[in-house]
Protein backbone atom coordinates (compact mmCIF):
# COMPACT_ATOMS: atom_id res chain seq x y z
CA UNK A 1 0.00 0.00 0.00
CA UNK A 2 0.48 3.82 -0.42
CA UNK A 3 2.45 5.79 1.77
CA UNK A 4 0.21 9.03 1.24
CA UNK A 5 -0.77 9.68 4.92
CA UNK A 6 2.22 11.47 4.89
CA UNK A 7 0.92 14.35 3.41
CA UNK A 8 -2.25 14.09 5.41
CA UNK A 9 -2.94 17.52 7.72
CA UNK A 10 -3.69 18.40 10.99
CA UNK A 11 -7.33 18.07 11.25
CA UNK A 12 -7.96 19.22 14.33
CA UNK A 13 -11.32 19.89 14.69
CA UNK A 14 -12.12 16.54 13.83
CA UNK A 15 -10.39 14.87 16.10
CA UNK A 16 -12.64 16.26 19.77
CA UNK A 17 -15.59 15.23 17.81
CA UNK A 18 -14.39 11.44 16.45
CA UNK A 19 -12.64 9.96 19.69
CA UNK A 20 -12.44 6.56 17.80
CA UNK A 21 -9.65 8.19 14.95
CA UNK A 22 -7.46 5.43 14.14
CA UNK A 23 -3.74 6.59 15.47
CA UNK A 24 -2.00 5.90 12.23
CA UNK A 25 -4.77 7.99 9.97
CA UNK A 26 -6.63 4.89 8.62
CA UNK A 27 -9.80 5.63 7.76
CA UNK A 28 -11.16 3.22 5.71
CA UNK A 29 -9.98 -0.40 5.98
CA UNK A 30 -11.51 -3.09 3.99
CA UNK A 31 -10.71 -7.08 3.94
CA UNK A 32 -12.16 -9.87 1.99
CA UNK A 33 -14.90 -7.91 1.12
CA UNK A 34 -17.59 -9.65 -1.06
CA UNK A 35 -21.14 -8.39 -2.24
CA UNK A 36 -23.56 -11.13 -3.95
CA UNK A 37 -26.96 -9.23 -4.82
CA UNK A 38 -30.11 -11.00 -4.84
CA UNK A 39 -32.22 -11.01 -7.76
CA UNK A 40 -34.69 -13.32 -7.60
CA UNK A 41 -33.33 -16.60 -7.27
CA UNK A 42 -30.36 -15.80 -9.43
CA UNK A 43 -26.87 -14.18 -7.30
CA UNK A 44 -25.11 -11.44 -8.92
CA UNK A 45 -22.07 -11.08 -7.49
CA UNK A 46 -20.94 -7.22 -7.46
CA UNK A 47 -17.57 -7.61 -5.30
CA UNK A 48 -15.49 -10.33 -5.50
CA UNK A 49 -13.61 -9.79 -2.48
CA UNK A 50 -11.58 -7.08 -2.20
CA UNK A 51 -9.37 -5.38 0.25
CA UNK A 52 -9.11 -1.71 0.34
CA UNK A 53 -7.33 1.36 2.77
CA UNK A 54 -7.93 4.82 2.57
CA UNK A 55 -6.13 6.67 4.61
CA UNK A 56 -6.51 10.66 6.24
CA UNK A 57 -6.28 13.39 3.41
CA UNK A 58 -5.92 11.50 0.41
CA UNK A 59 -7.55 11.87 -2.94
CA UNK A 60 -8.57 8.82 -4.74
CA UNK A 61 -10.76 7.82 -7.33
CA UNK A 62 -12.50 4.18 -7.79
CA UNK A 63 -12.15 3.95 -11.45
CA UNK A 64 -13.65 1.51 -13.85
CA UNK A 65 -16.41 0.78 -16.28
CA UNK A 66 -20.02 0.31 -15.51
CA UNK A 67 -21.11 -1.98 -13.89
CA UNK A 68 -17.37 -2.43 -11.83
CA UNK A 69 -18.66 -2.80 -8.65
CA UNK A 70 -18.12 1.17 -7.90
CA UNK A 71 -21.57 2.42 -6.31
CA UNK A 72 -21.77 -1.00 -4.36
CA UNK A 73 -18.22 -0.30 -2.88
CA UNK A 74 -19.40 3.26 -2.39
CA UNK A 75 -22.54 2.24 -0.54
CA UNK A 76 -20.46 -0.21 1.86
CA UNK A 77 -18.17 2.35 2.83
CA UNK A 78 -20.94 4.63 3.49
CA UNK A 79 -22.63 2.47 5.52
CA UNK A 80 -25.32 2.25 3.17
CA UNK A 81 -25.51 -1.46 2.47
CA UNK A 82 -24.00 -3.82 4.16
CA UNK A 83 -20.93 -6.66 2.52
CA UNK A 84 -22.36 -10.60 2.05
CA UNK A 85 -18.48 -11.18 3.51
CA UNK A 86 -15.51 -9.51 4.44
CA UNK A 87 -14.84 -6.42 7.31
CA UNK A 88 -14.86 -3.01 7.01
CA UNK A 89 -13.96 -0.51 9.44
CA UNK A 90 -14.28 3.28 8.77
CA UNK A 91 -13.11 5.71 11.05
CA UNK A 92 -12.15 3.21 13.32
CA UNK A 93 -15.44 1.81 13.71
CA UNK A 94 -16.36 -2.17 12.54
CA UNK A 95 -19.56 -1.05 10.86
CA UNK A 96 -21.06 -5.08 11.59
CA UNK A 97 -20.61 -3.87 14.85
CA UNK A 98 -22.91 -1.26 14.70
CA UNK A 99 -26.41 -0.28 15.57
CA UNK A 100 -28.76 1.20 12.90
CA UNK A 101 -29.22 4.26 15.24
CA UNK A 102 -25.26 4.31 14.82
CA UNK A 103 -24.69 3.70 11.96
CA UNK A 104 -27.17 6.60 10.80
CA UNK A 105 -25.06 8.79 13.14
CA UNK A 106 -21.97 7.82 11.25
CA UNK A 107 -23.30 8.84 8.37
CA UNK A 108 -24.26 12.26 9.65
CA UNK A 109 -21.42 12.83 11.52
CA UNK A 110 -18.08 11.22 9.99
CA UNK A 111 -19.45 11.17 6.06
CA UNK A 112 -19.93 13.33 3.54
CA UNK A 113 -21.88 12.18 0.50
CA UNK A 114 -21.80 13.89 -3.54
CA UNK A 115 -23.87 12.07 -5.61
CA UNK A 116 -24.31 11.44 -9.37
CA UNK A 117 -27.60 13.04 -9.48
CA UNK A 118 -27.08 16.26 -7.41
CA UNK A 119 -29.62 15.66 -4.49
CA UNK A 120 -30.62 18.55 -3.26
CA UNK A 121 -33.81 19.88 -1.52
CA UNK A 122 -35.71 21.86 -4.49
CA UNK A 123 -37.00 23.81 -2.28
CA UNK A 124 -34.44 25.06 -0.24
CA UNK A 125 -31.95 28.14 -1.81
CA UNK A 126 -27.95 27.02 -2.49
CA UNK A 127 -27.23 28.64 1.36
CA UNK A 128 -30.29 26.70 2.92
CA UNK A 129 -29.27 23.59 0.96
CA UNK A 130 -25.41 23.65 2.18
CA UNK A 131 -26.61 24.57 6.02
CA UNK A 132 -29.00 22.06 5.51
CA UNK A 133 -26.99 18.76 7.59
CA UNK A 134 -25.66 21.43 10.28
CA UNK A 135 -28.92 22.08 10.95
CA UNK A 136 -29.01 18.18 11.69
CA UNK A 137 -26.48 18.41 13.54
CA UNK A 138 -27.45 20.99 15.98
CA UNK A 139 -24.55 23.19 15.24
CA UNK A 140 -25.58 26.71 16.94
CA UNK A 141 -27.17 29.63 13.93
CA UNK A 142 -24.02 31.87 14.20
CA UNK A 143 -21.49 29.37 13.77
CA UNK A 144 -23.78 27.59 11.07
CA UNK A 145 -23.36 31.25 9.14
CA UNK A 146 -19.69 31.44 9.38
CA UNK A 147 -19.28 27.99 7.99
CA UNK A 148 -21.81 28.20 5.51
CA UNK A 149 -20.81 31.31 4.43
CA UNK A 150 -17.25 30.49 3.72
CA UNK A 151 -17.38 27.31 2.18
CA UNK A 152 -20.02 28.67 -0.84
CA UNK A 153 -17.55 31.44 -1.08
CA UNK A 154 -14.74 28.55 -1.09
CA UNK A 155 -16.46 26.87 -3.72
CA UNK A 156 -16.66 29.69 -5.64
CA UNK A 157 -20.87 30.12 -5.57
CA UNK A 158 -21.15 33.12 -2.56
CA UNK A 159 -23.27 35.26 -5.19
CA UNK A 160 -25.27 32.64 -5.84
CA UNK A 161 -26.32 31.36 -2.05
CA UNK A 162 -30.14 32.61 -2.52
CA UNK A 163 -30.67 30.91 -5.76
CA UNK A 164 -32.52 27.29 -5.77
CA UNK A 165 -30.90 24.52 -7.29
CA UNK A 166 -33.34 24.89 -10.80
CA UNK A 167 -32.32 28.24 -10.88
CA UNK A 168 -28.35 26.84 -10.87
CA UNK A 169 -26.55 25.15 -13.60
CA UNK A 170 -25.39 21.34 -13.35
CA UNK A 171 -22.15 22.46 -12.11
CA UNK A 172 -23.15 24.83 -9.81
CA UNK A 173 -25.59 22.44 -8.08
CA UNK A 174 -22.68 20.16 -8.42
CA UNK A 175 -20.51 22.48 -6.24
CA UNK A 176 -23.58 22.91 -3.72
CA UNK A 177 -23.20 19.54 -2.94
CA UNK A 178 -19.72 19.38 -2.26
CA UNK A 179 -20.40 22.35 0.16
CA UNK A 180 -23.21 20.51 1.81
CA UNK A 181 -21.14 17.34 2.12
CA UNK A 182 -18.27 19.08 3.93
CA UNK A 183 -19.69 21.54 5.84
CA UNK A 184 -19.95 19.05 8.72
CA UNK A 185 -15.89 18.34 8.44
CA UNK A 186 -16.88 15.08 7.93
CA UNK A 187 -14.31 12.19 7.95
CA UNK A 188 -14.14 11.58 4.41
CA UNK A 189 -16.47 12.30 1.15
CA UNK A 190 -17.75 9.87 -0.70
CA UNK A 191 -18.65 10.89 -4.13
CA UNK A 192 -20.46 8.57 -6.52
CA UNK A 193 -19.64 9.91 -10.13
CA UNK A 194 -19.93 13.69 -9.29
CA UNK A 195 -19.26 14.70 -13.12
CA UNK A 196 -21.51 12.20 -14.58
CA UNK A 197 -23.83 14.69 -15.70
CA UNK A 198 -21.29 17.70 -16.52
CA UNK A 199 -19.80 18.37 -19.43
CA UNK A 200 -16.33 17.66 -19.47
CA UNK A 201 -15.03 21.49 -18.92
CA UNK A 202 -17.09 21.50 -15.85
CA UNK A 203 -16.73 18.17 -14.98
CA UNK A 204 -12.63 18.67 -14.64
CA UNK A 205 -13.35 22.23 -13.08
CA UNK A 206 -15.10 20.49 -10.33
CA UNK A 207 -12.38 17.97 -9.63
CA UNK A 208 -9.95 20.90 -9.71
CA UNK A 209 -12.50 22.49 -7.14
CA UNK A 210 -12.50 19.43 -4.68
CA UNK A 211 -8.85 18.90 -4.98
CA UNK A 212 -7.99 22.51 -3.58
CA UNK A 213 -10.46 21.78 -0.76
CA UNK A 214 -8.01 18.50 -0.43
CA UNK A 215 -4.82 20.32 -0.77
CA UNK A 216 -5.85 23.56 1.69
CA UNK A 217 -8.32 21.53 4.00
CA UNK A 218 -6.97 18.58 4.30
CA UNK A 219 -10.35 16.93 3.34
CA UNK A 220 -10.62 13.13 2.44
CA UNK A 221 -12.28 12.19 -0.65
CA UNK A 222 -13.02 9.02 -2.67
CA UNK A 223 -14.97 9.50 -5.68
CA UNK A 224 -15.58 7.25 -8.57
CA UNK A 225 -15.24 7.52 -12.31
CA UNK A 226 -15.58 6.19 -15.67
CA UNK A 227 -14.03 9.55 -17.74
CA UNK A 228 -10.57 8.99 -17.72
CA UNK A 229 -10.07 12.46 -18.09
CA UNK A 230 -11.52 12.81 -14.46
CA UNK A 231 -9.64 10.30 -13.25
CA UNK A 232 -5.89 11.68 -14.14
CA UNK A 233 -6.80 14.25 -11.49
CA UNK A 234 -6.51 12.21 -9.06
CA UNK A 235 -3.90 11.56 -6.65
CA UNK A 236 -4.35 7.79 -6.19
CA UNK A 237 -6.18 5.70 -8.79
CA UNK A 238 -8.36 2.46 -7.50
CA UNK A 239 -8.97 0.72 -10.71
CA UNK A 240 -11.84 -1.83 -10.70
CA UNK A 241 -12.61 -4.30 -12.99
CA UNK A 242 -15.67 -6.98 -12.58
CA UNK A 243 -15.93 -6.20 -9.04
CA UNK A 244 -11.84 -6.81 -8.09
CA UNK A 245 -9.42 -4.42 -7.88
CA UNK A 246 -7.01 -4.68 -10.56
CA UNK A 247 -4.51 -1.93 -9.88
CA UNK A 248 -3.80 0.72 -7.40
CA UNK A 249 -1.64 3.66 -8.37
CA UNK A 250 -0.31 6.32 -6.39
CA UNK A 251 0.33 9.52 -8.74
CA UNK A 252 3.03 12.23 -8.25
CA UNK A 253 1.01 15.51 -8.59
P1 LIG B 1 -20.76 0.63 -11.13
O1 LIG B 1 -21.15 1.64 -10.12
O2 LIG B 1 -19.29 0.46 -11.28
O3 LIG B 1 -21.43 0.86 -12.45
P2 LIG B 1 -22.39 -1.17 -9.55
O4 LIG B 1 -21.79 -1.26 -8.23
O5 LIG B 1 -23.59 -0.31 -9.71
O6 LIG B 1 -21.27 -0.80 -10.62
O7 LIG B 1 -22.81 -2.62 -10.03
C1 LIG B 1 -21.96 -3.76 -9.93
C2 LIG B 1 -22.74 -5.00 -10.38
O8 LIG B 1 -23.78 -5.26 -9.45
C3 LIG B 1 -23.42 -4.86 -11.74
O9 LIG B 1 -23.38 -6.12 -12.35
C4 LIG B 1 -24.84 -4.49 -11.38
O10 LIG B 1 -25.72 -4.89 -12.38
C5 LIG B 1 -25.04 -5.24 -10.10
N1 LIG B 1 -25.98 -4.57 -9.19
C6 LIG B 1 -25.84 -3.33 -8.65
N2 LIG B 1 -26.84 -3.03 -7.81
C7 LIG B 1 -27.66 -4.12 -7.82
C8 LIG B 1 -28.90 -4.44 -7.16
N3 LIG B 1 -29.47 -3.59 -6.30
N4 LIG B 1 -29.44 -5.65 -7.41
C9 LIG B 1 -28.85 -6.52 -8.25
N5 LIG B 1 -27.70 -6.28 -8.91
C10 LIG B 1 -27.11 -5.10 -8.70
MG1 LIG C 1 -22.23 3.39 -10.34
Amino acid sequence: MSDSANKSKDTEGNNERAGTRDPDGIIVDGVGIKKIYQQGTVDVPALRGLDIEIREGEFAVLAGSSGSGKTTLLNLIGALDQPTEGSLVVDGKDLSRLSGKELAEMRLRRLGFVFQAYNLVPVLTAYENAEYVLLLQGVAADERKRRVTELLDAVGLSGLSHRRPSELSGGQQQRVAVARAIAAEPALVLADEPTANLDSRTATDLIAMMHLLNQERGVTFLFSSHDQKVIDKAARVIRLEDGRIVDDEQRDQ
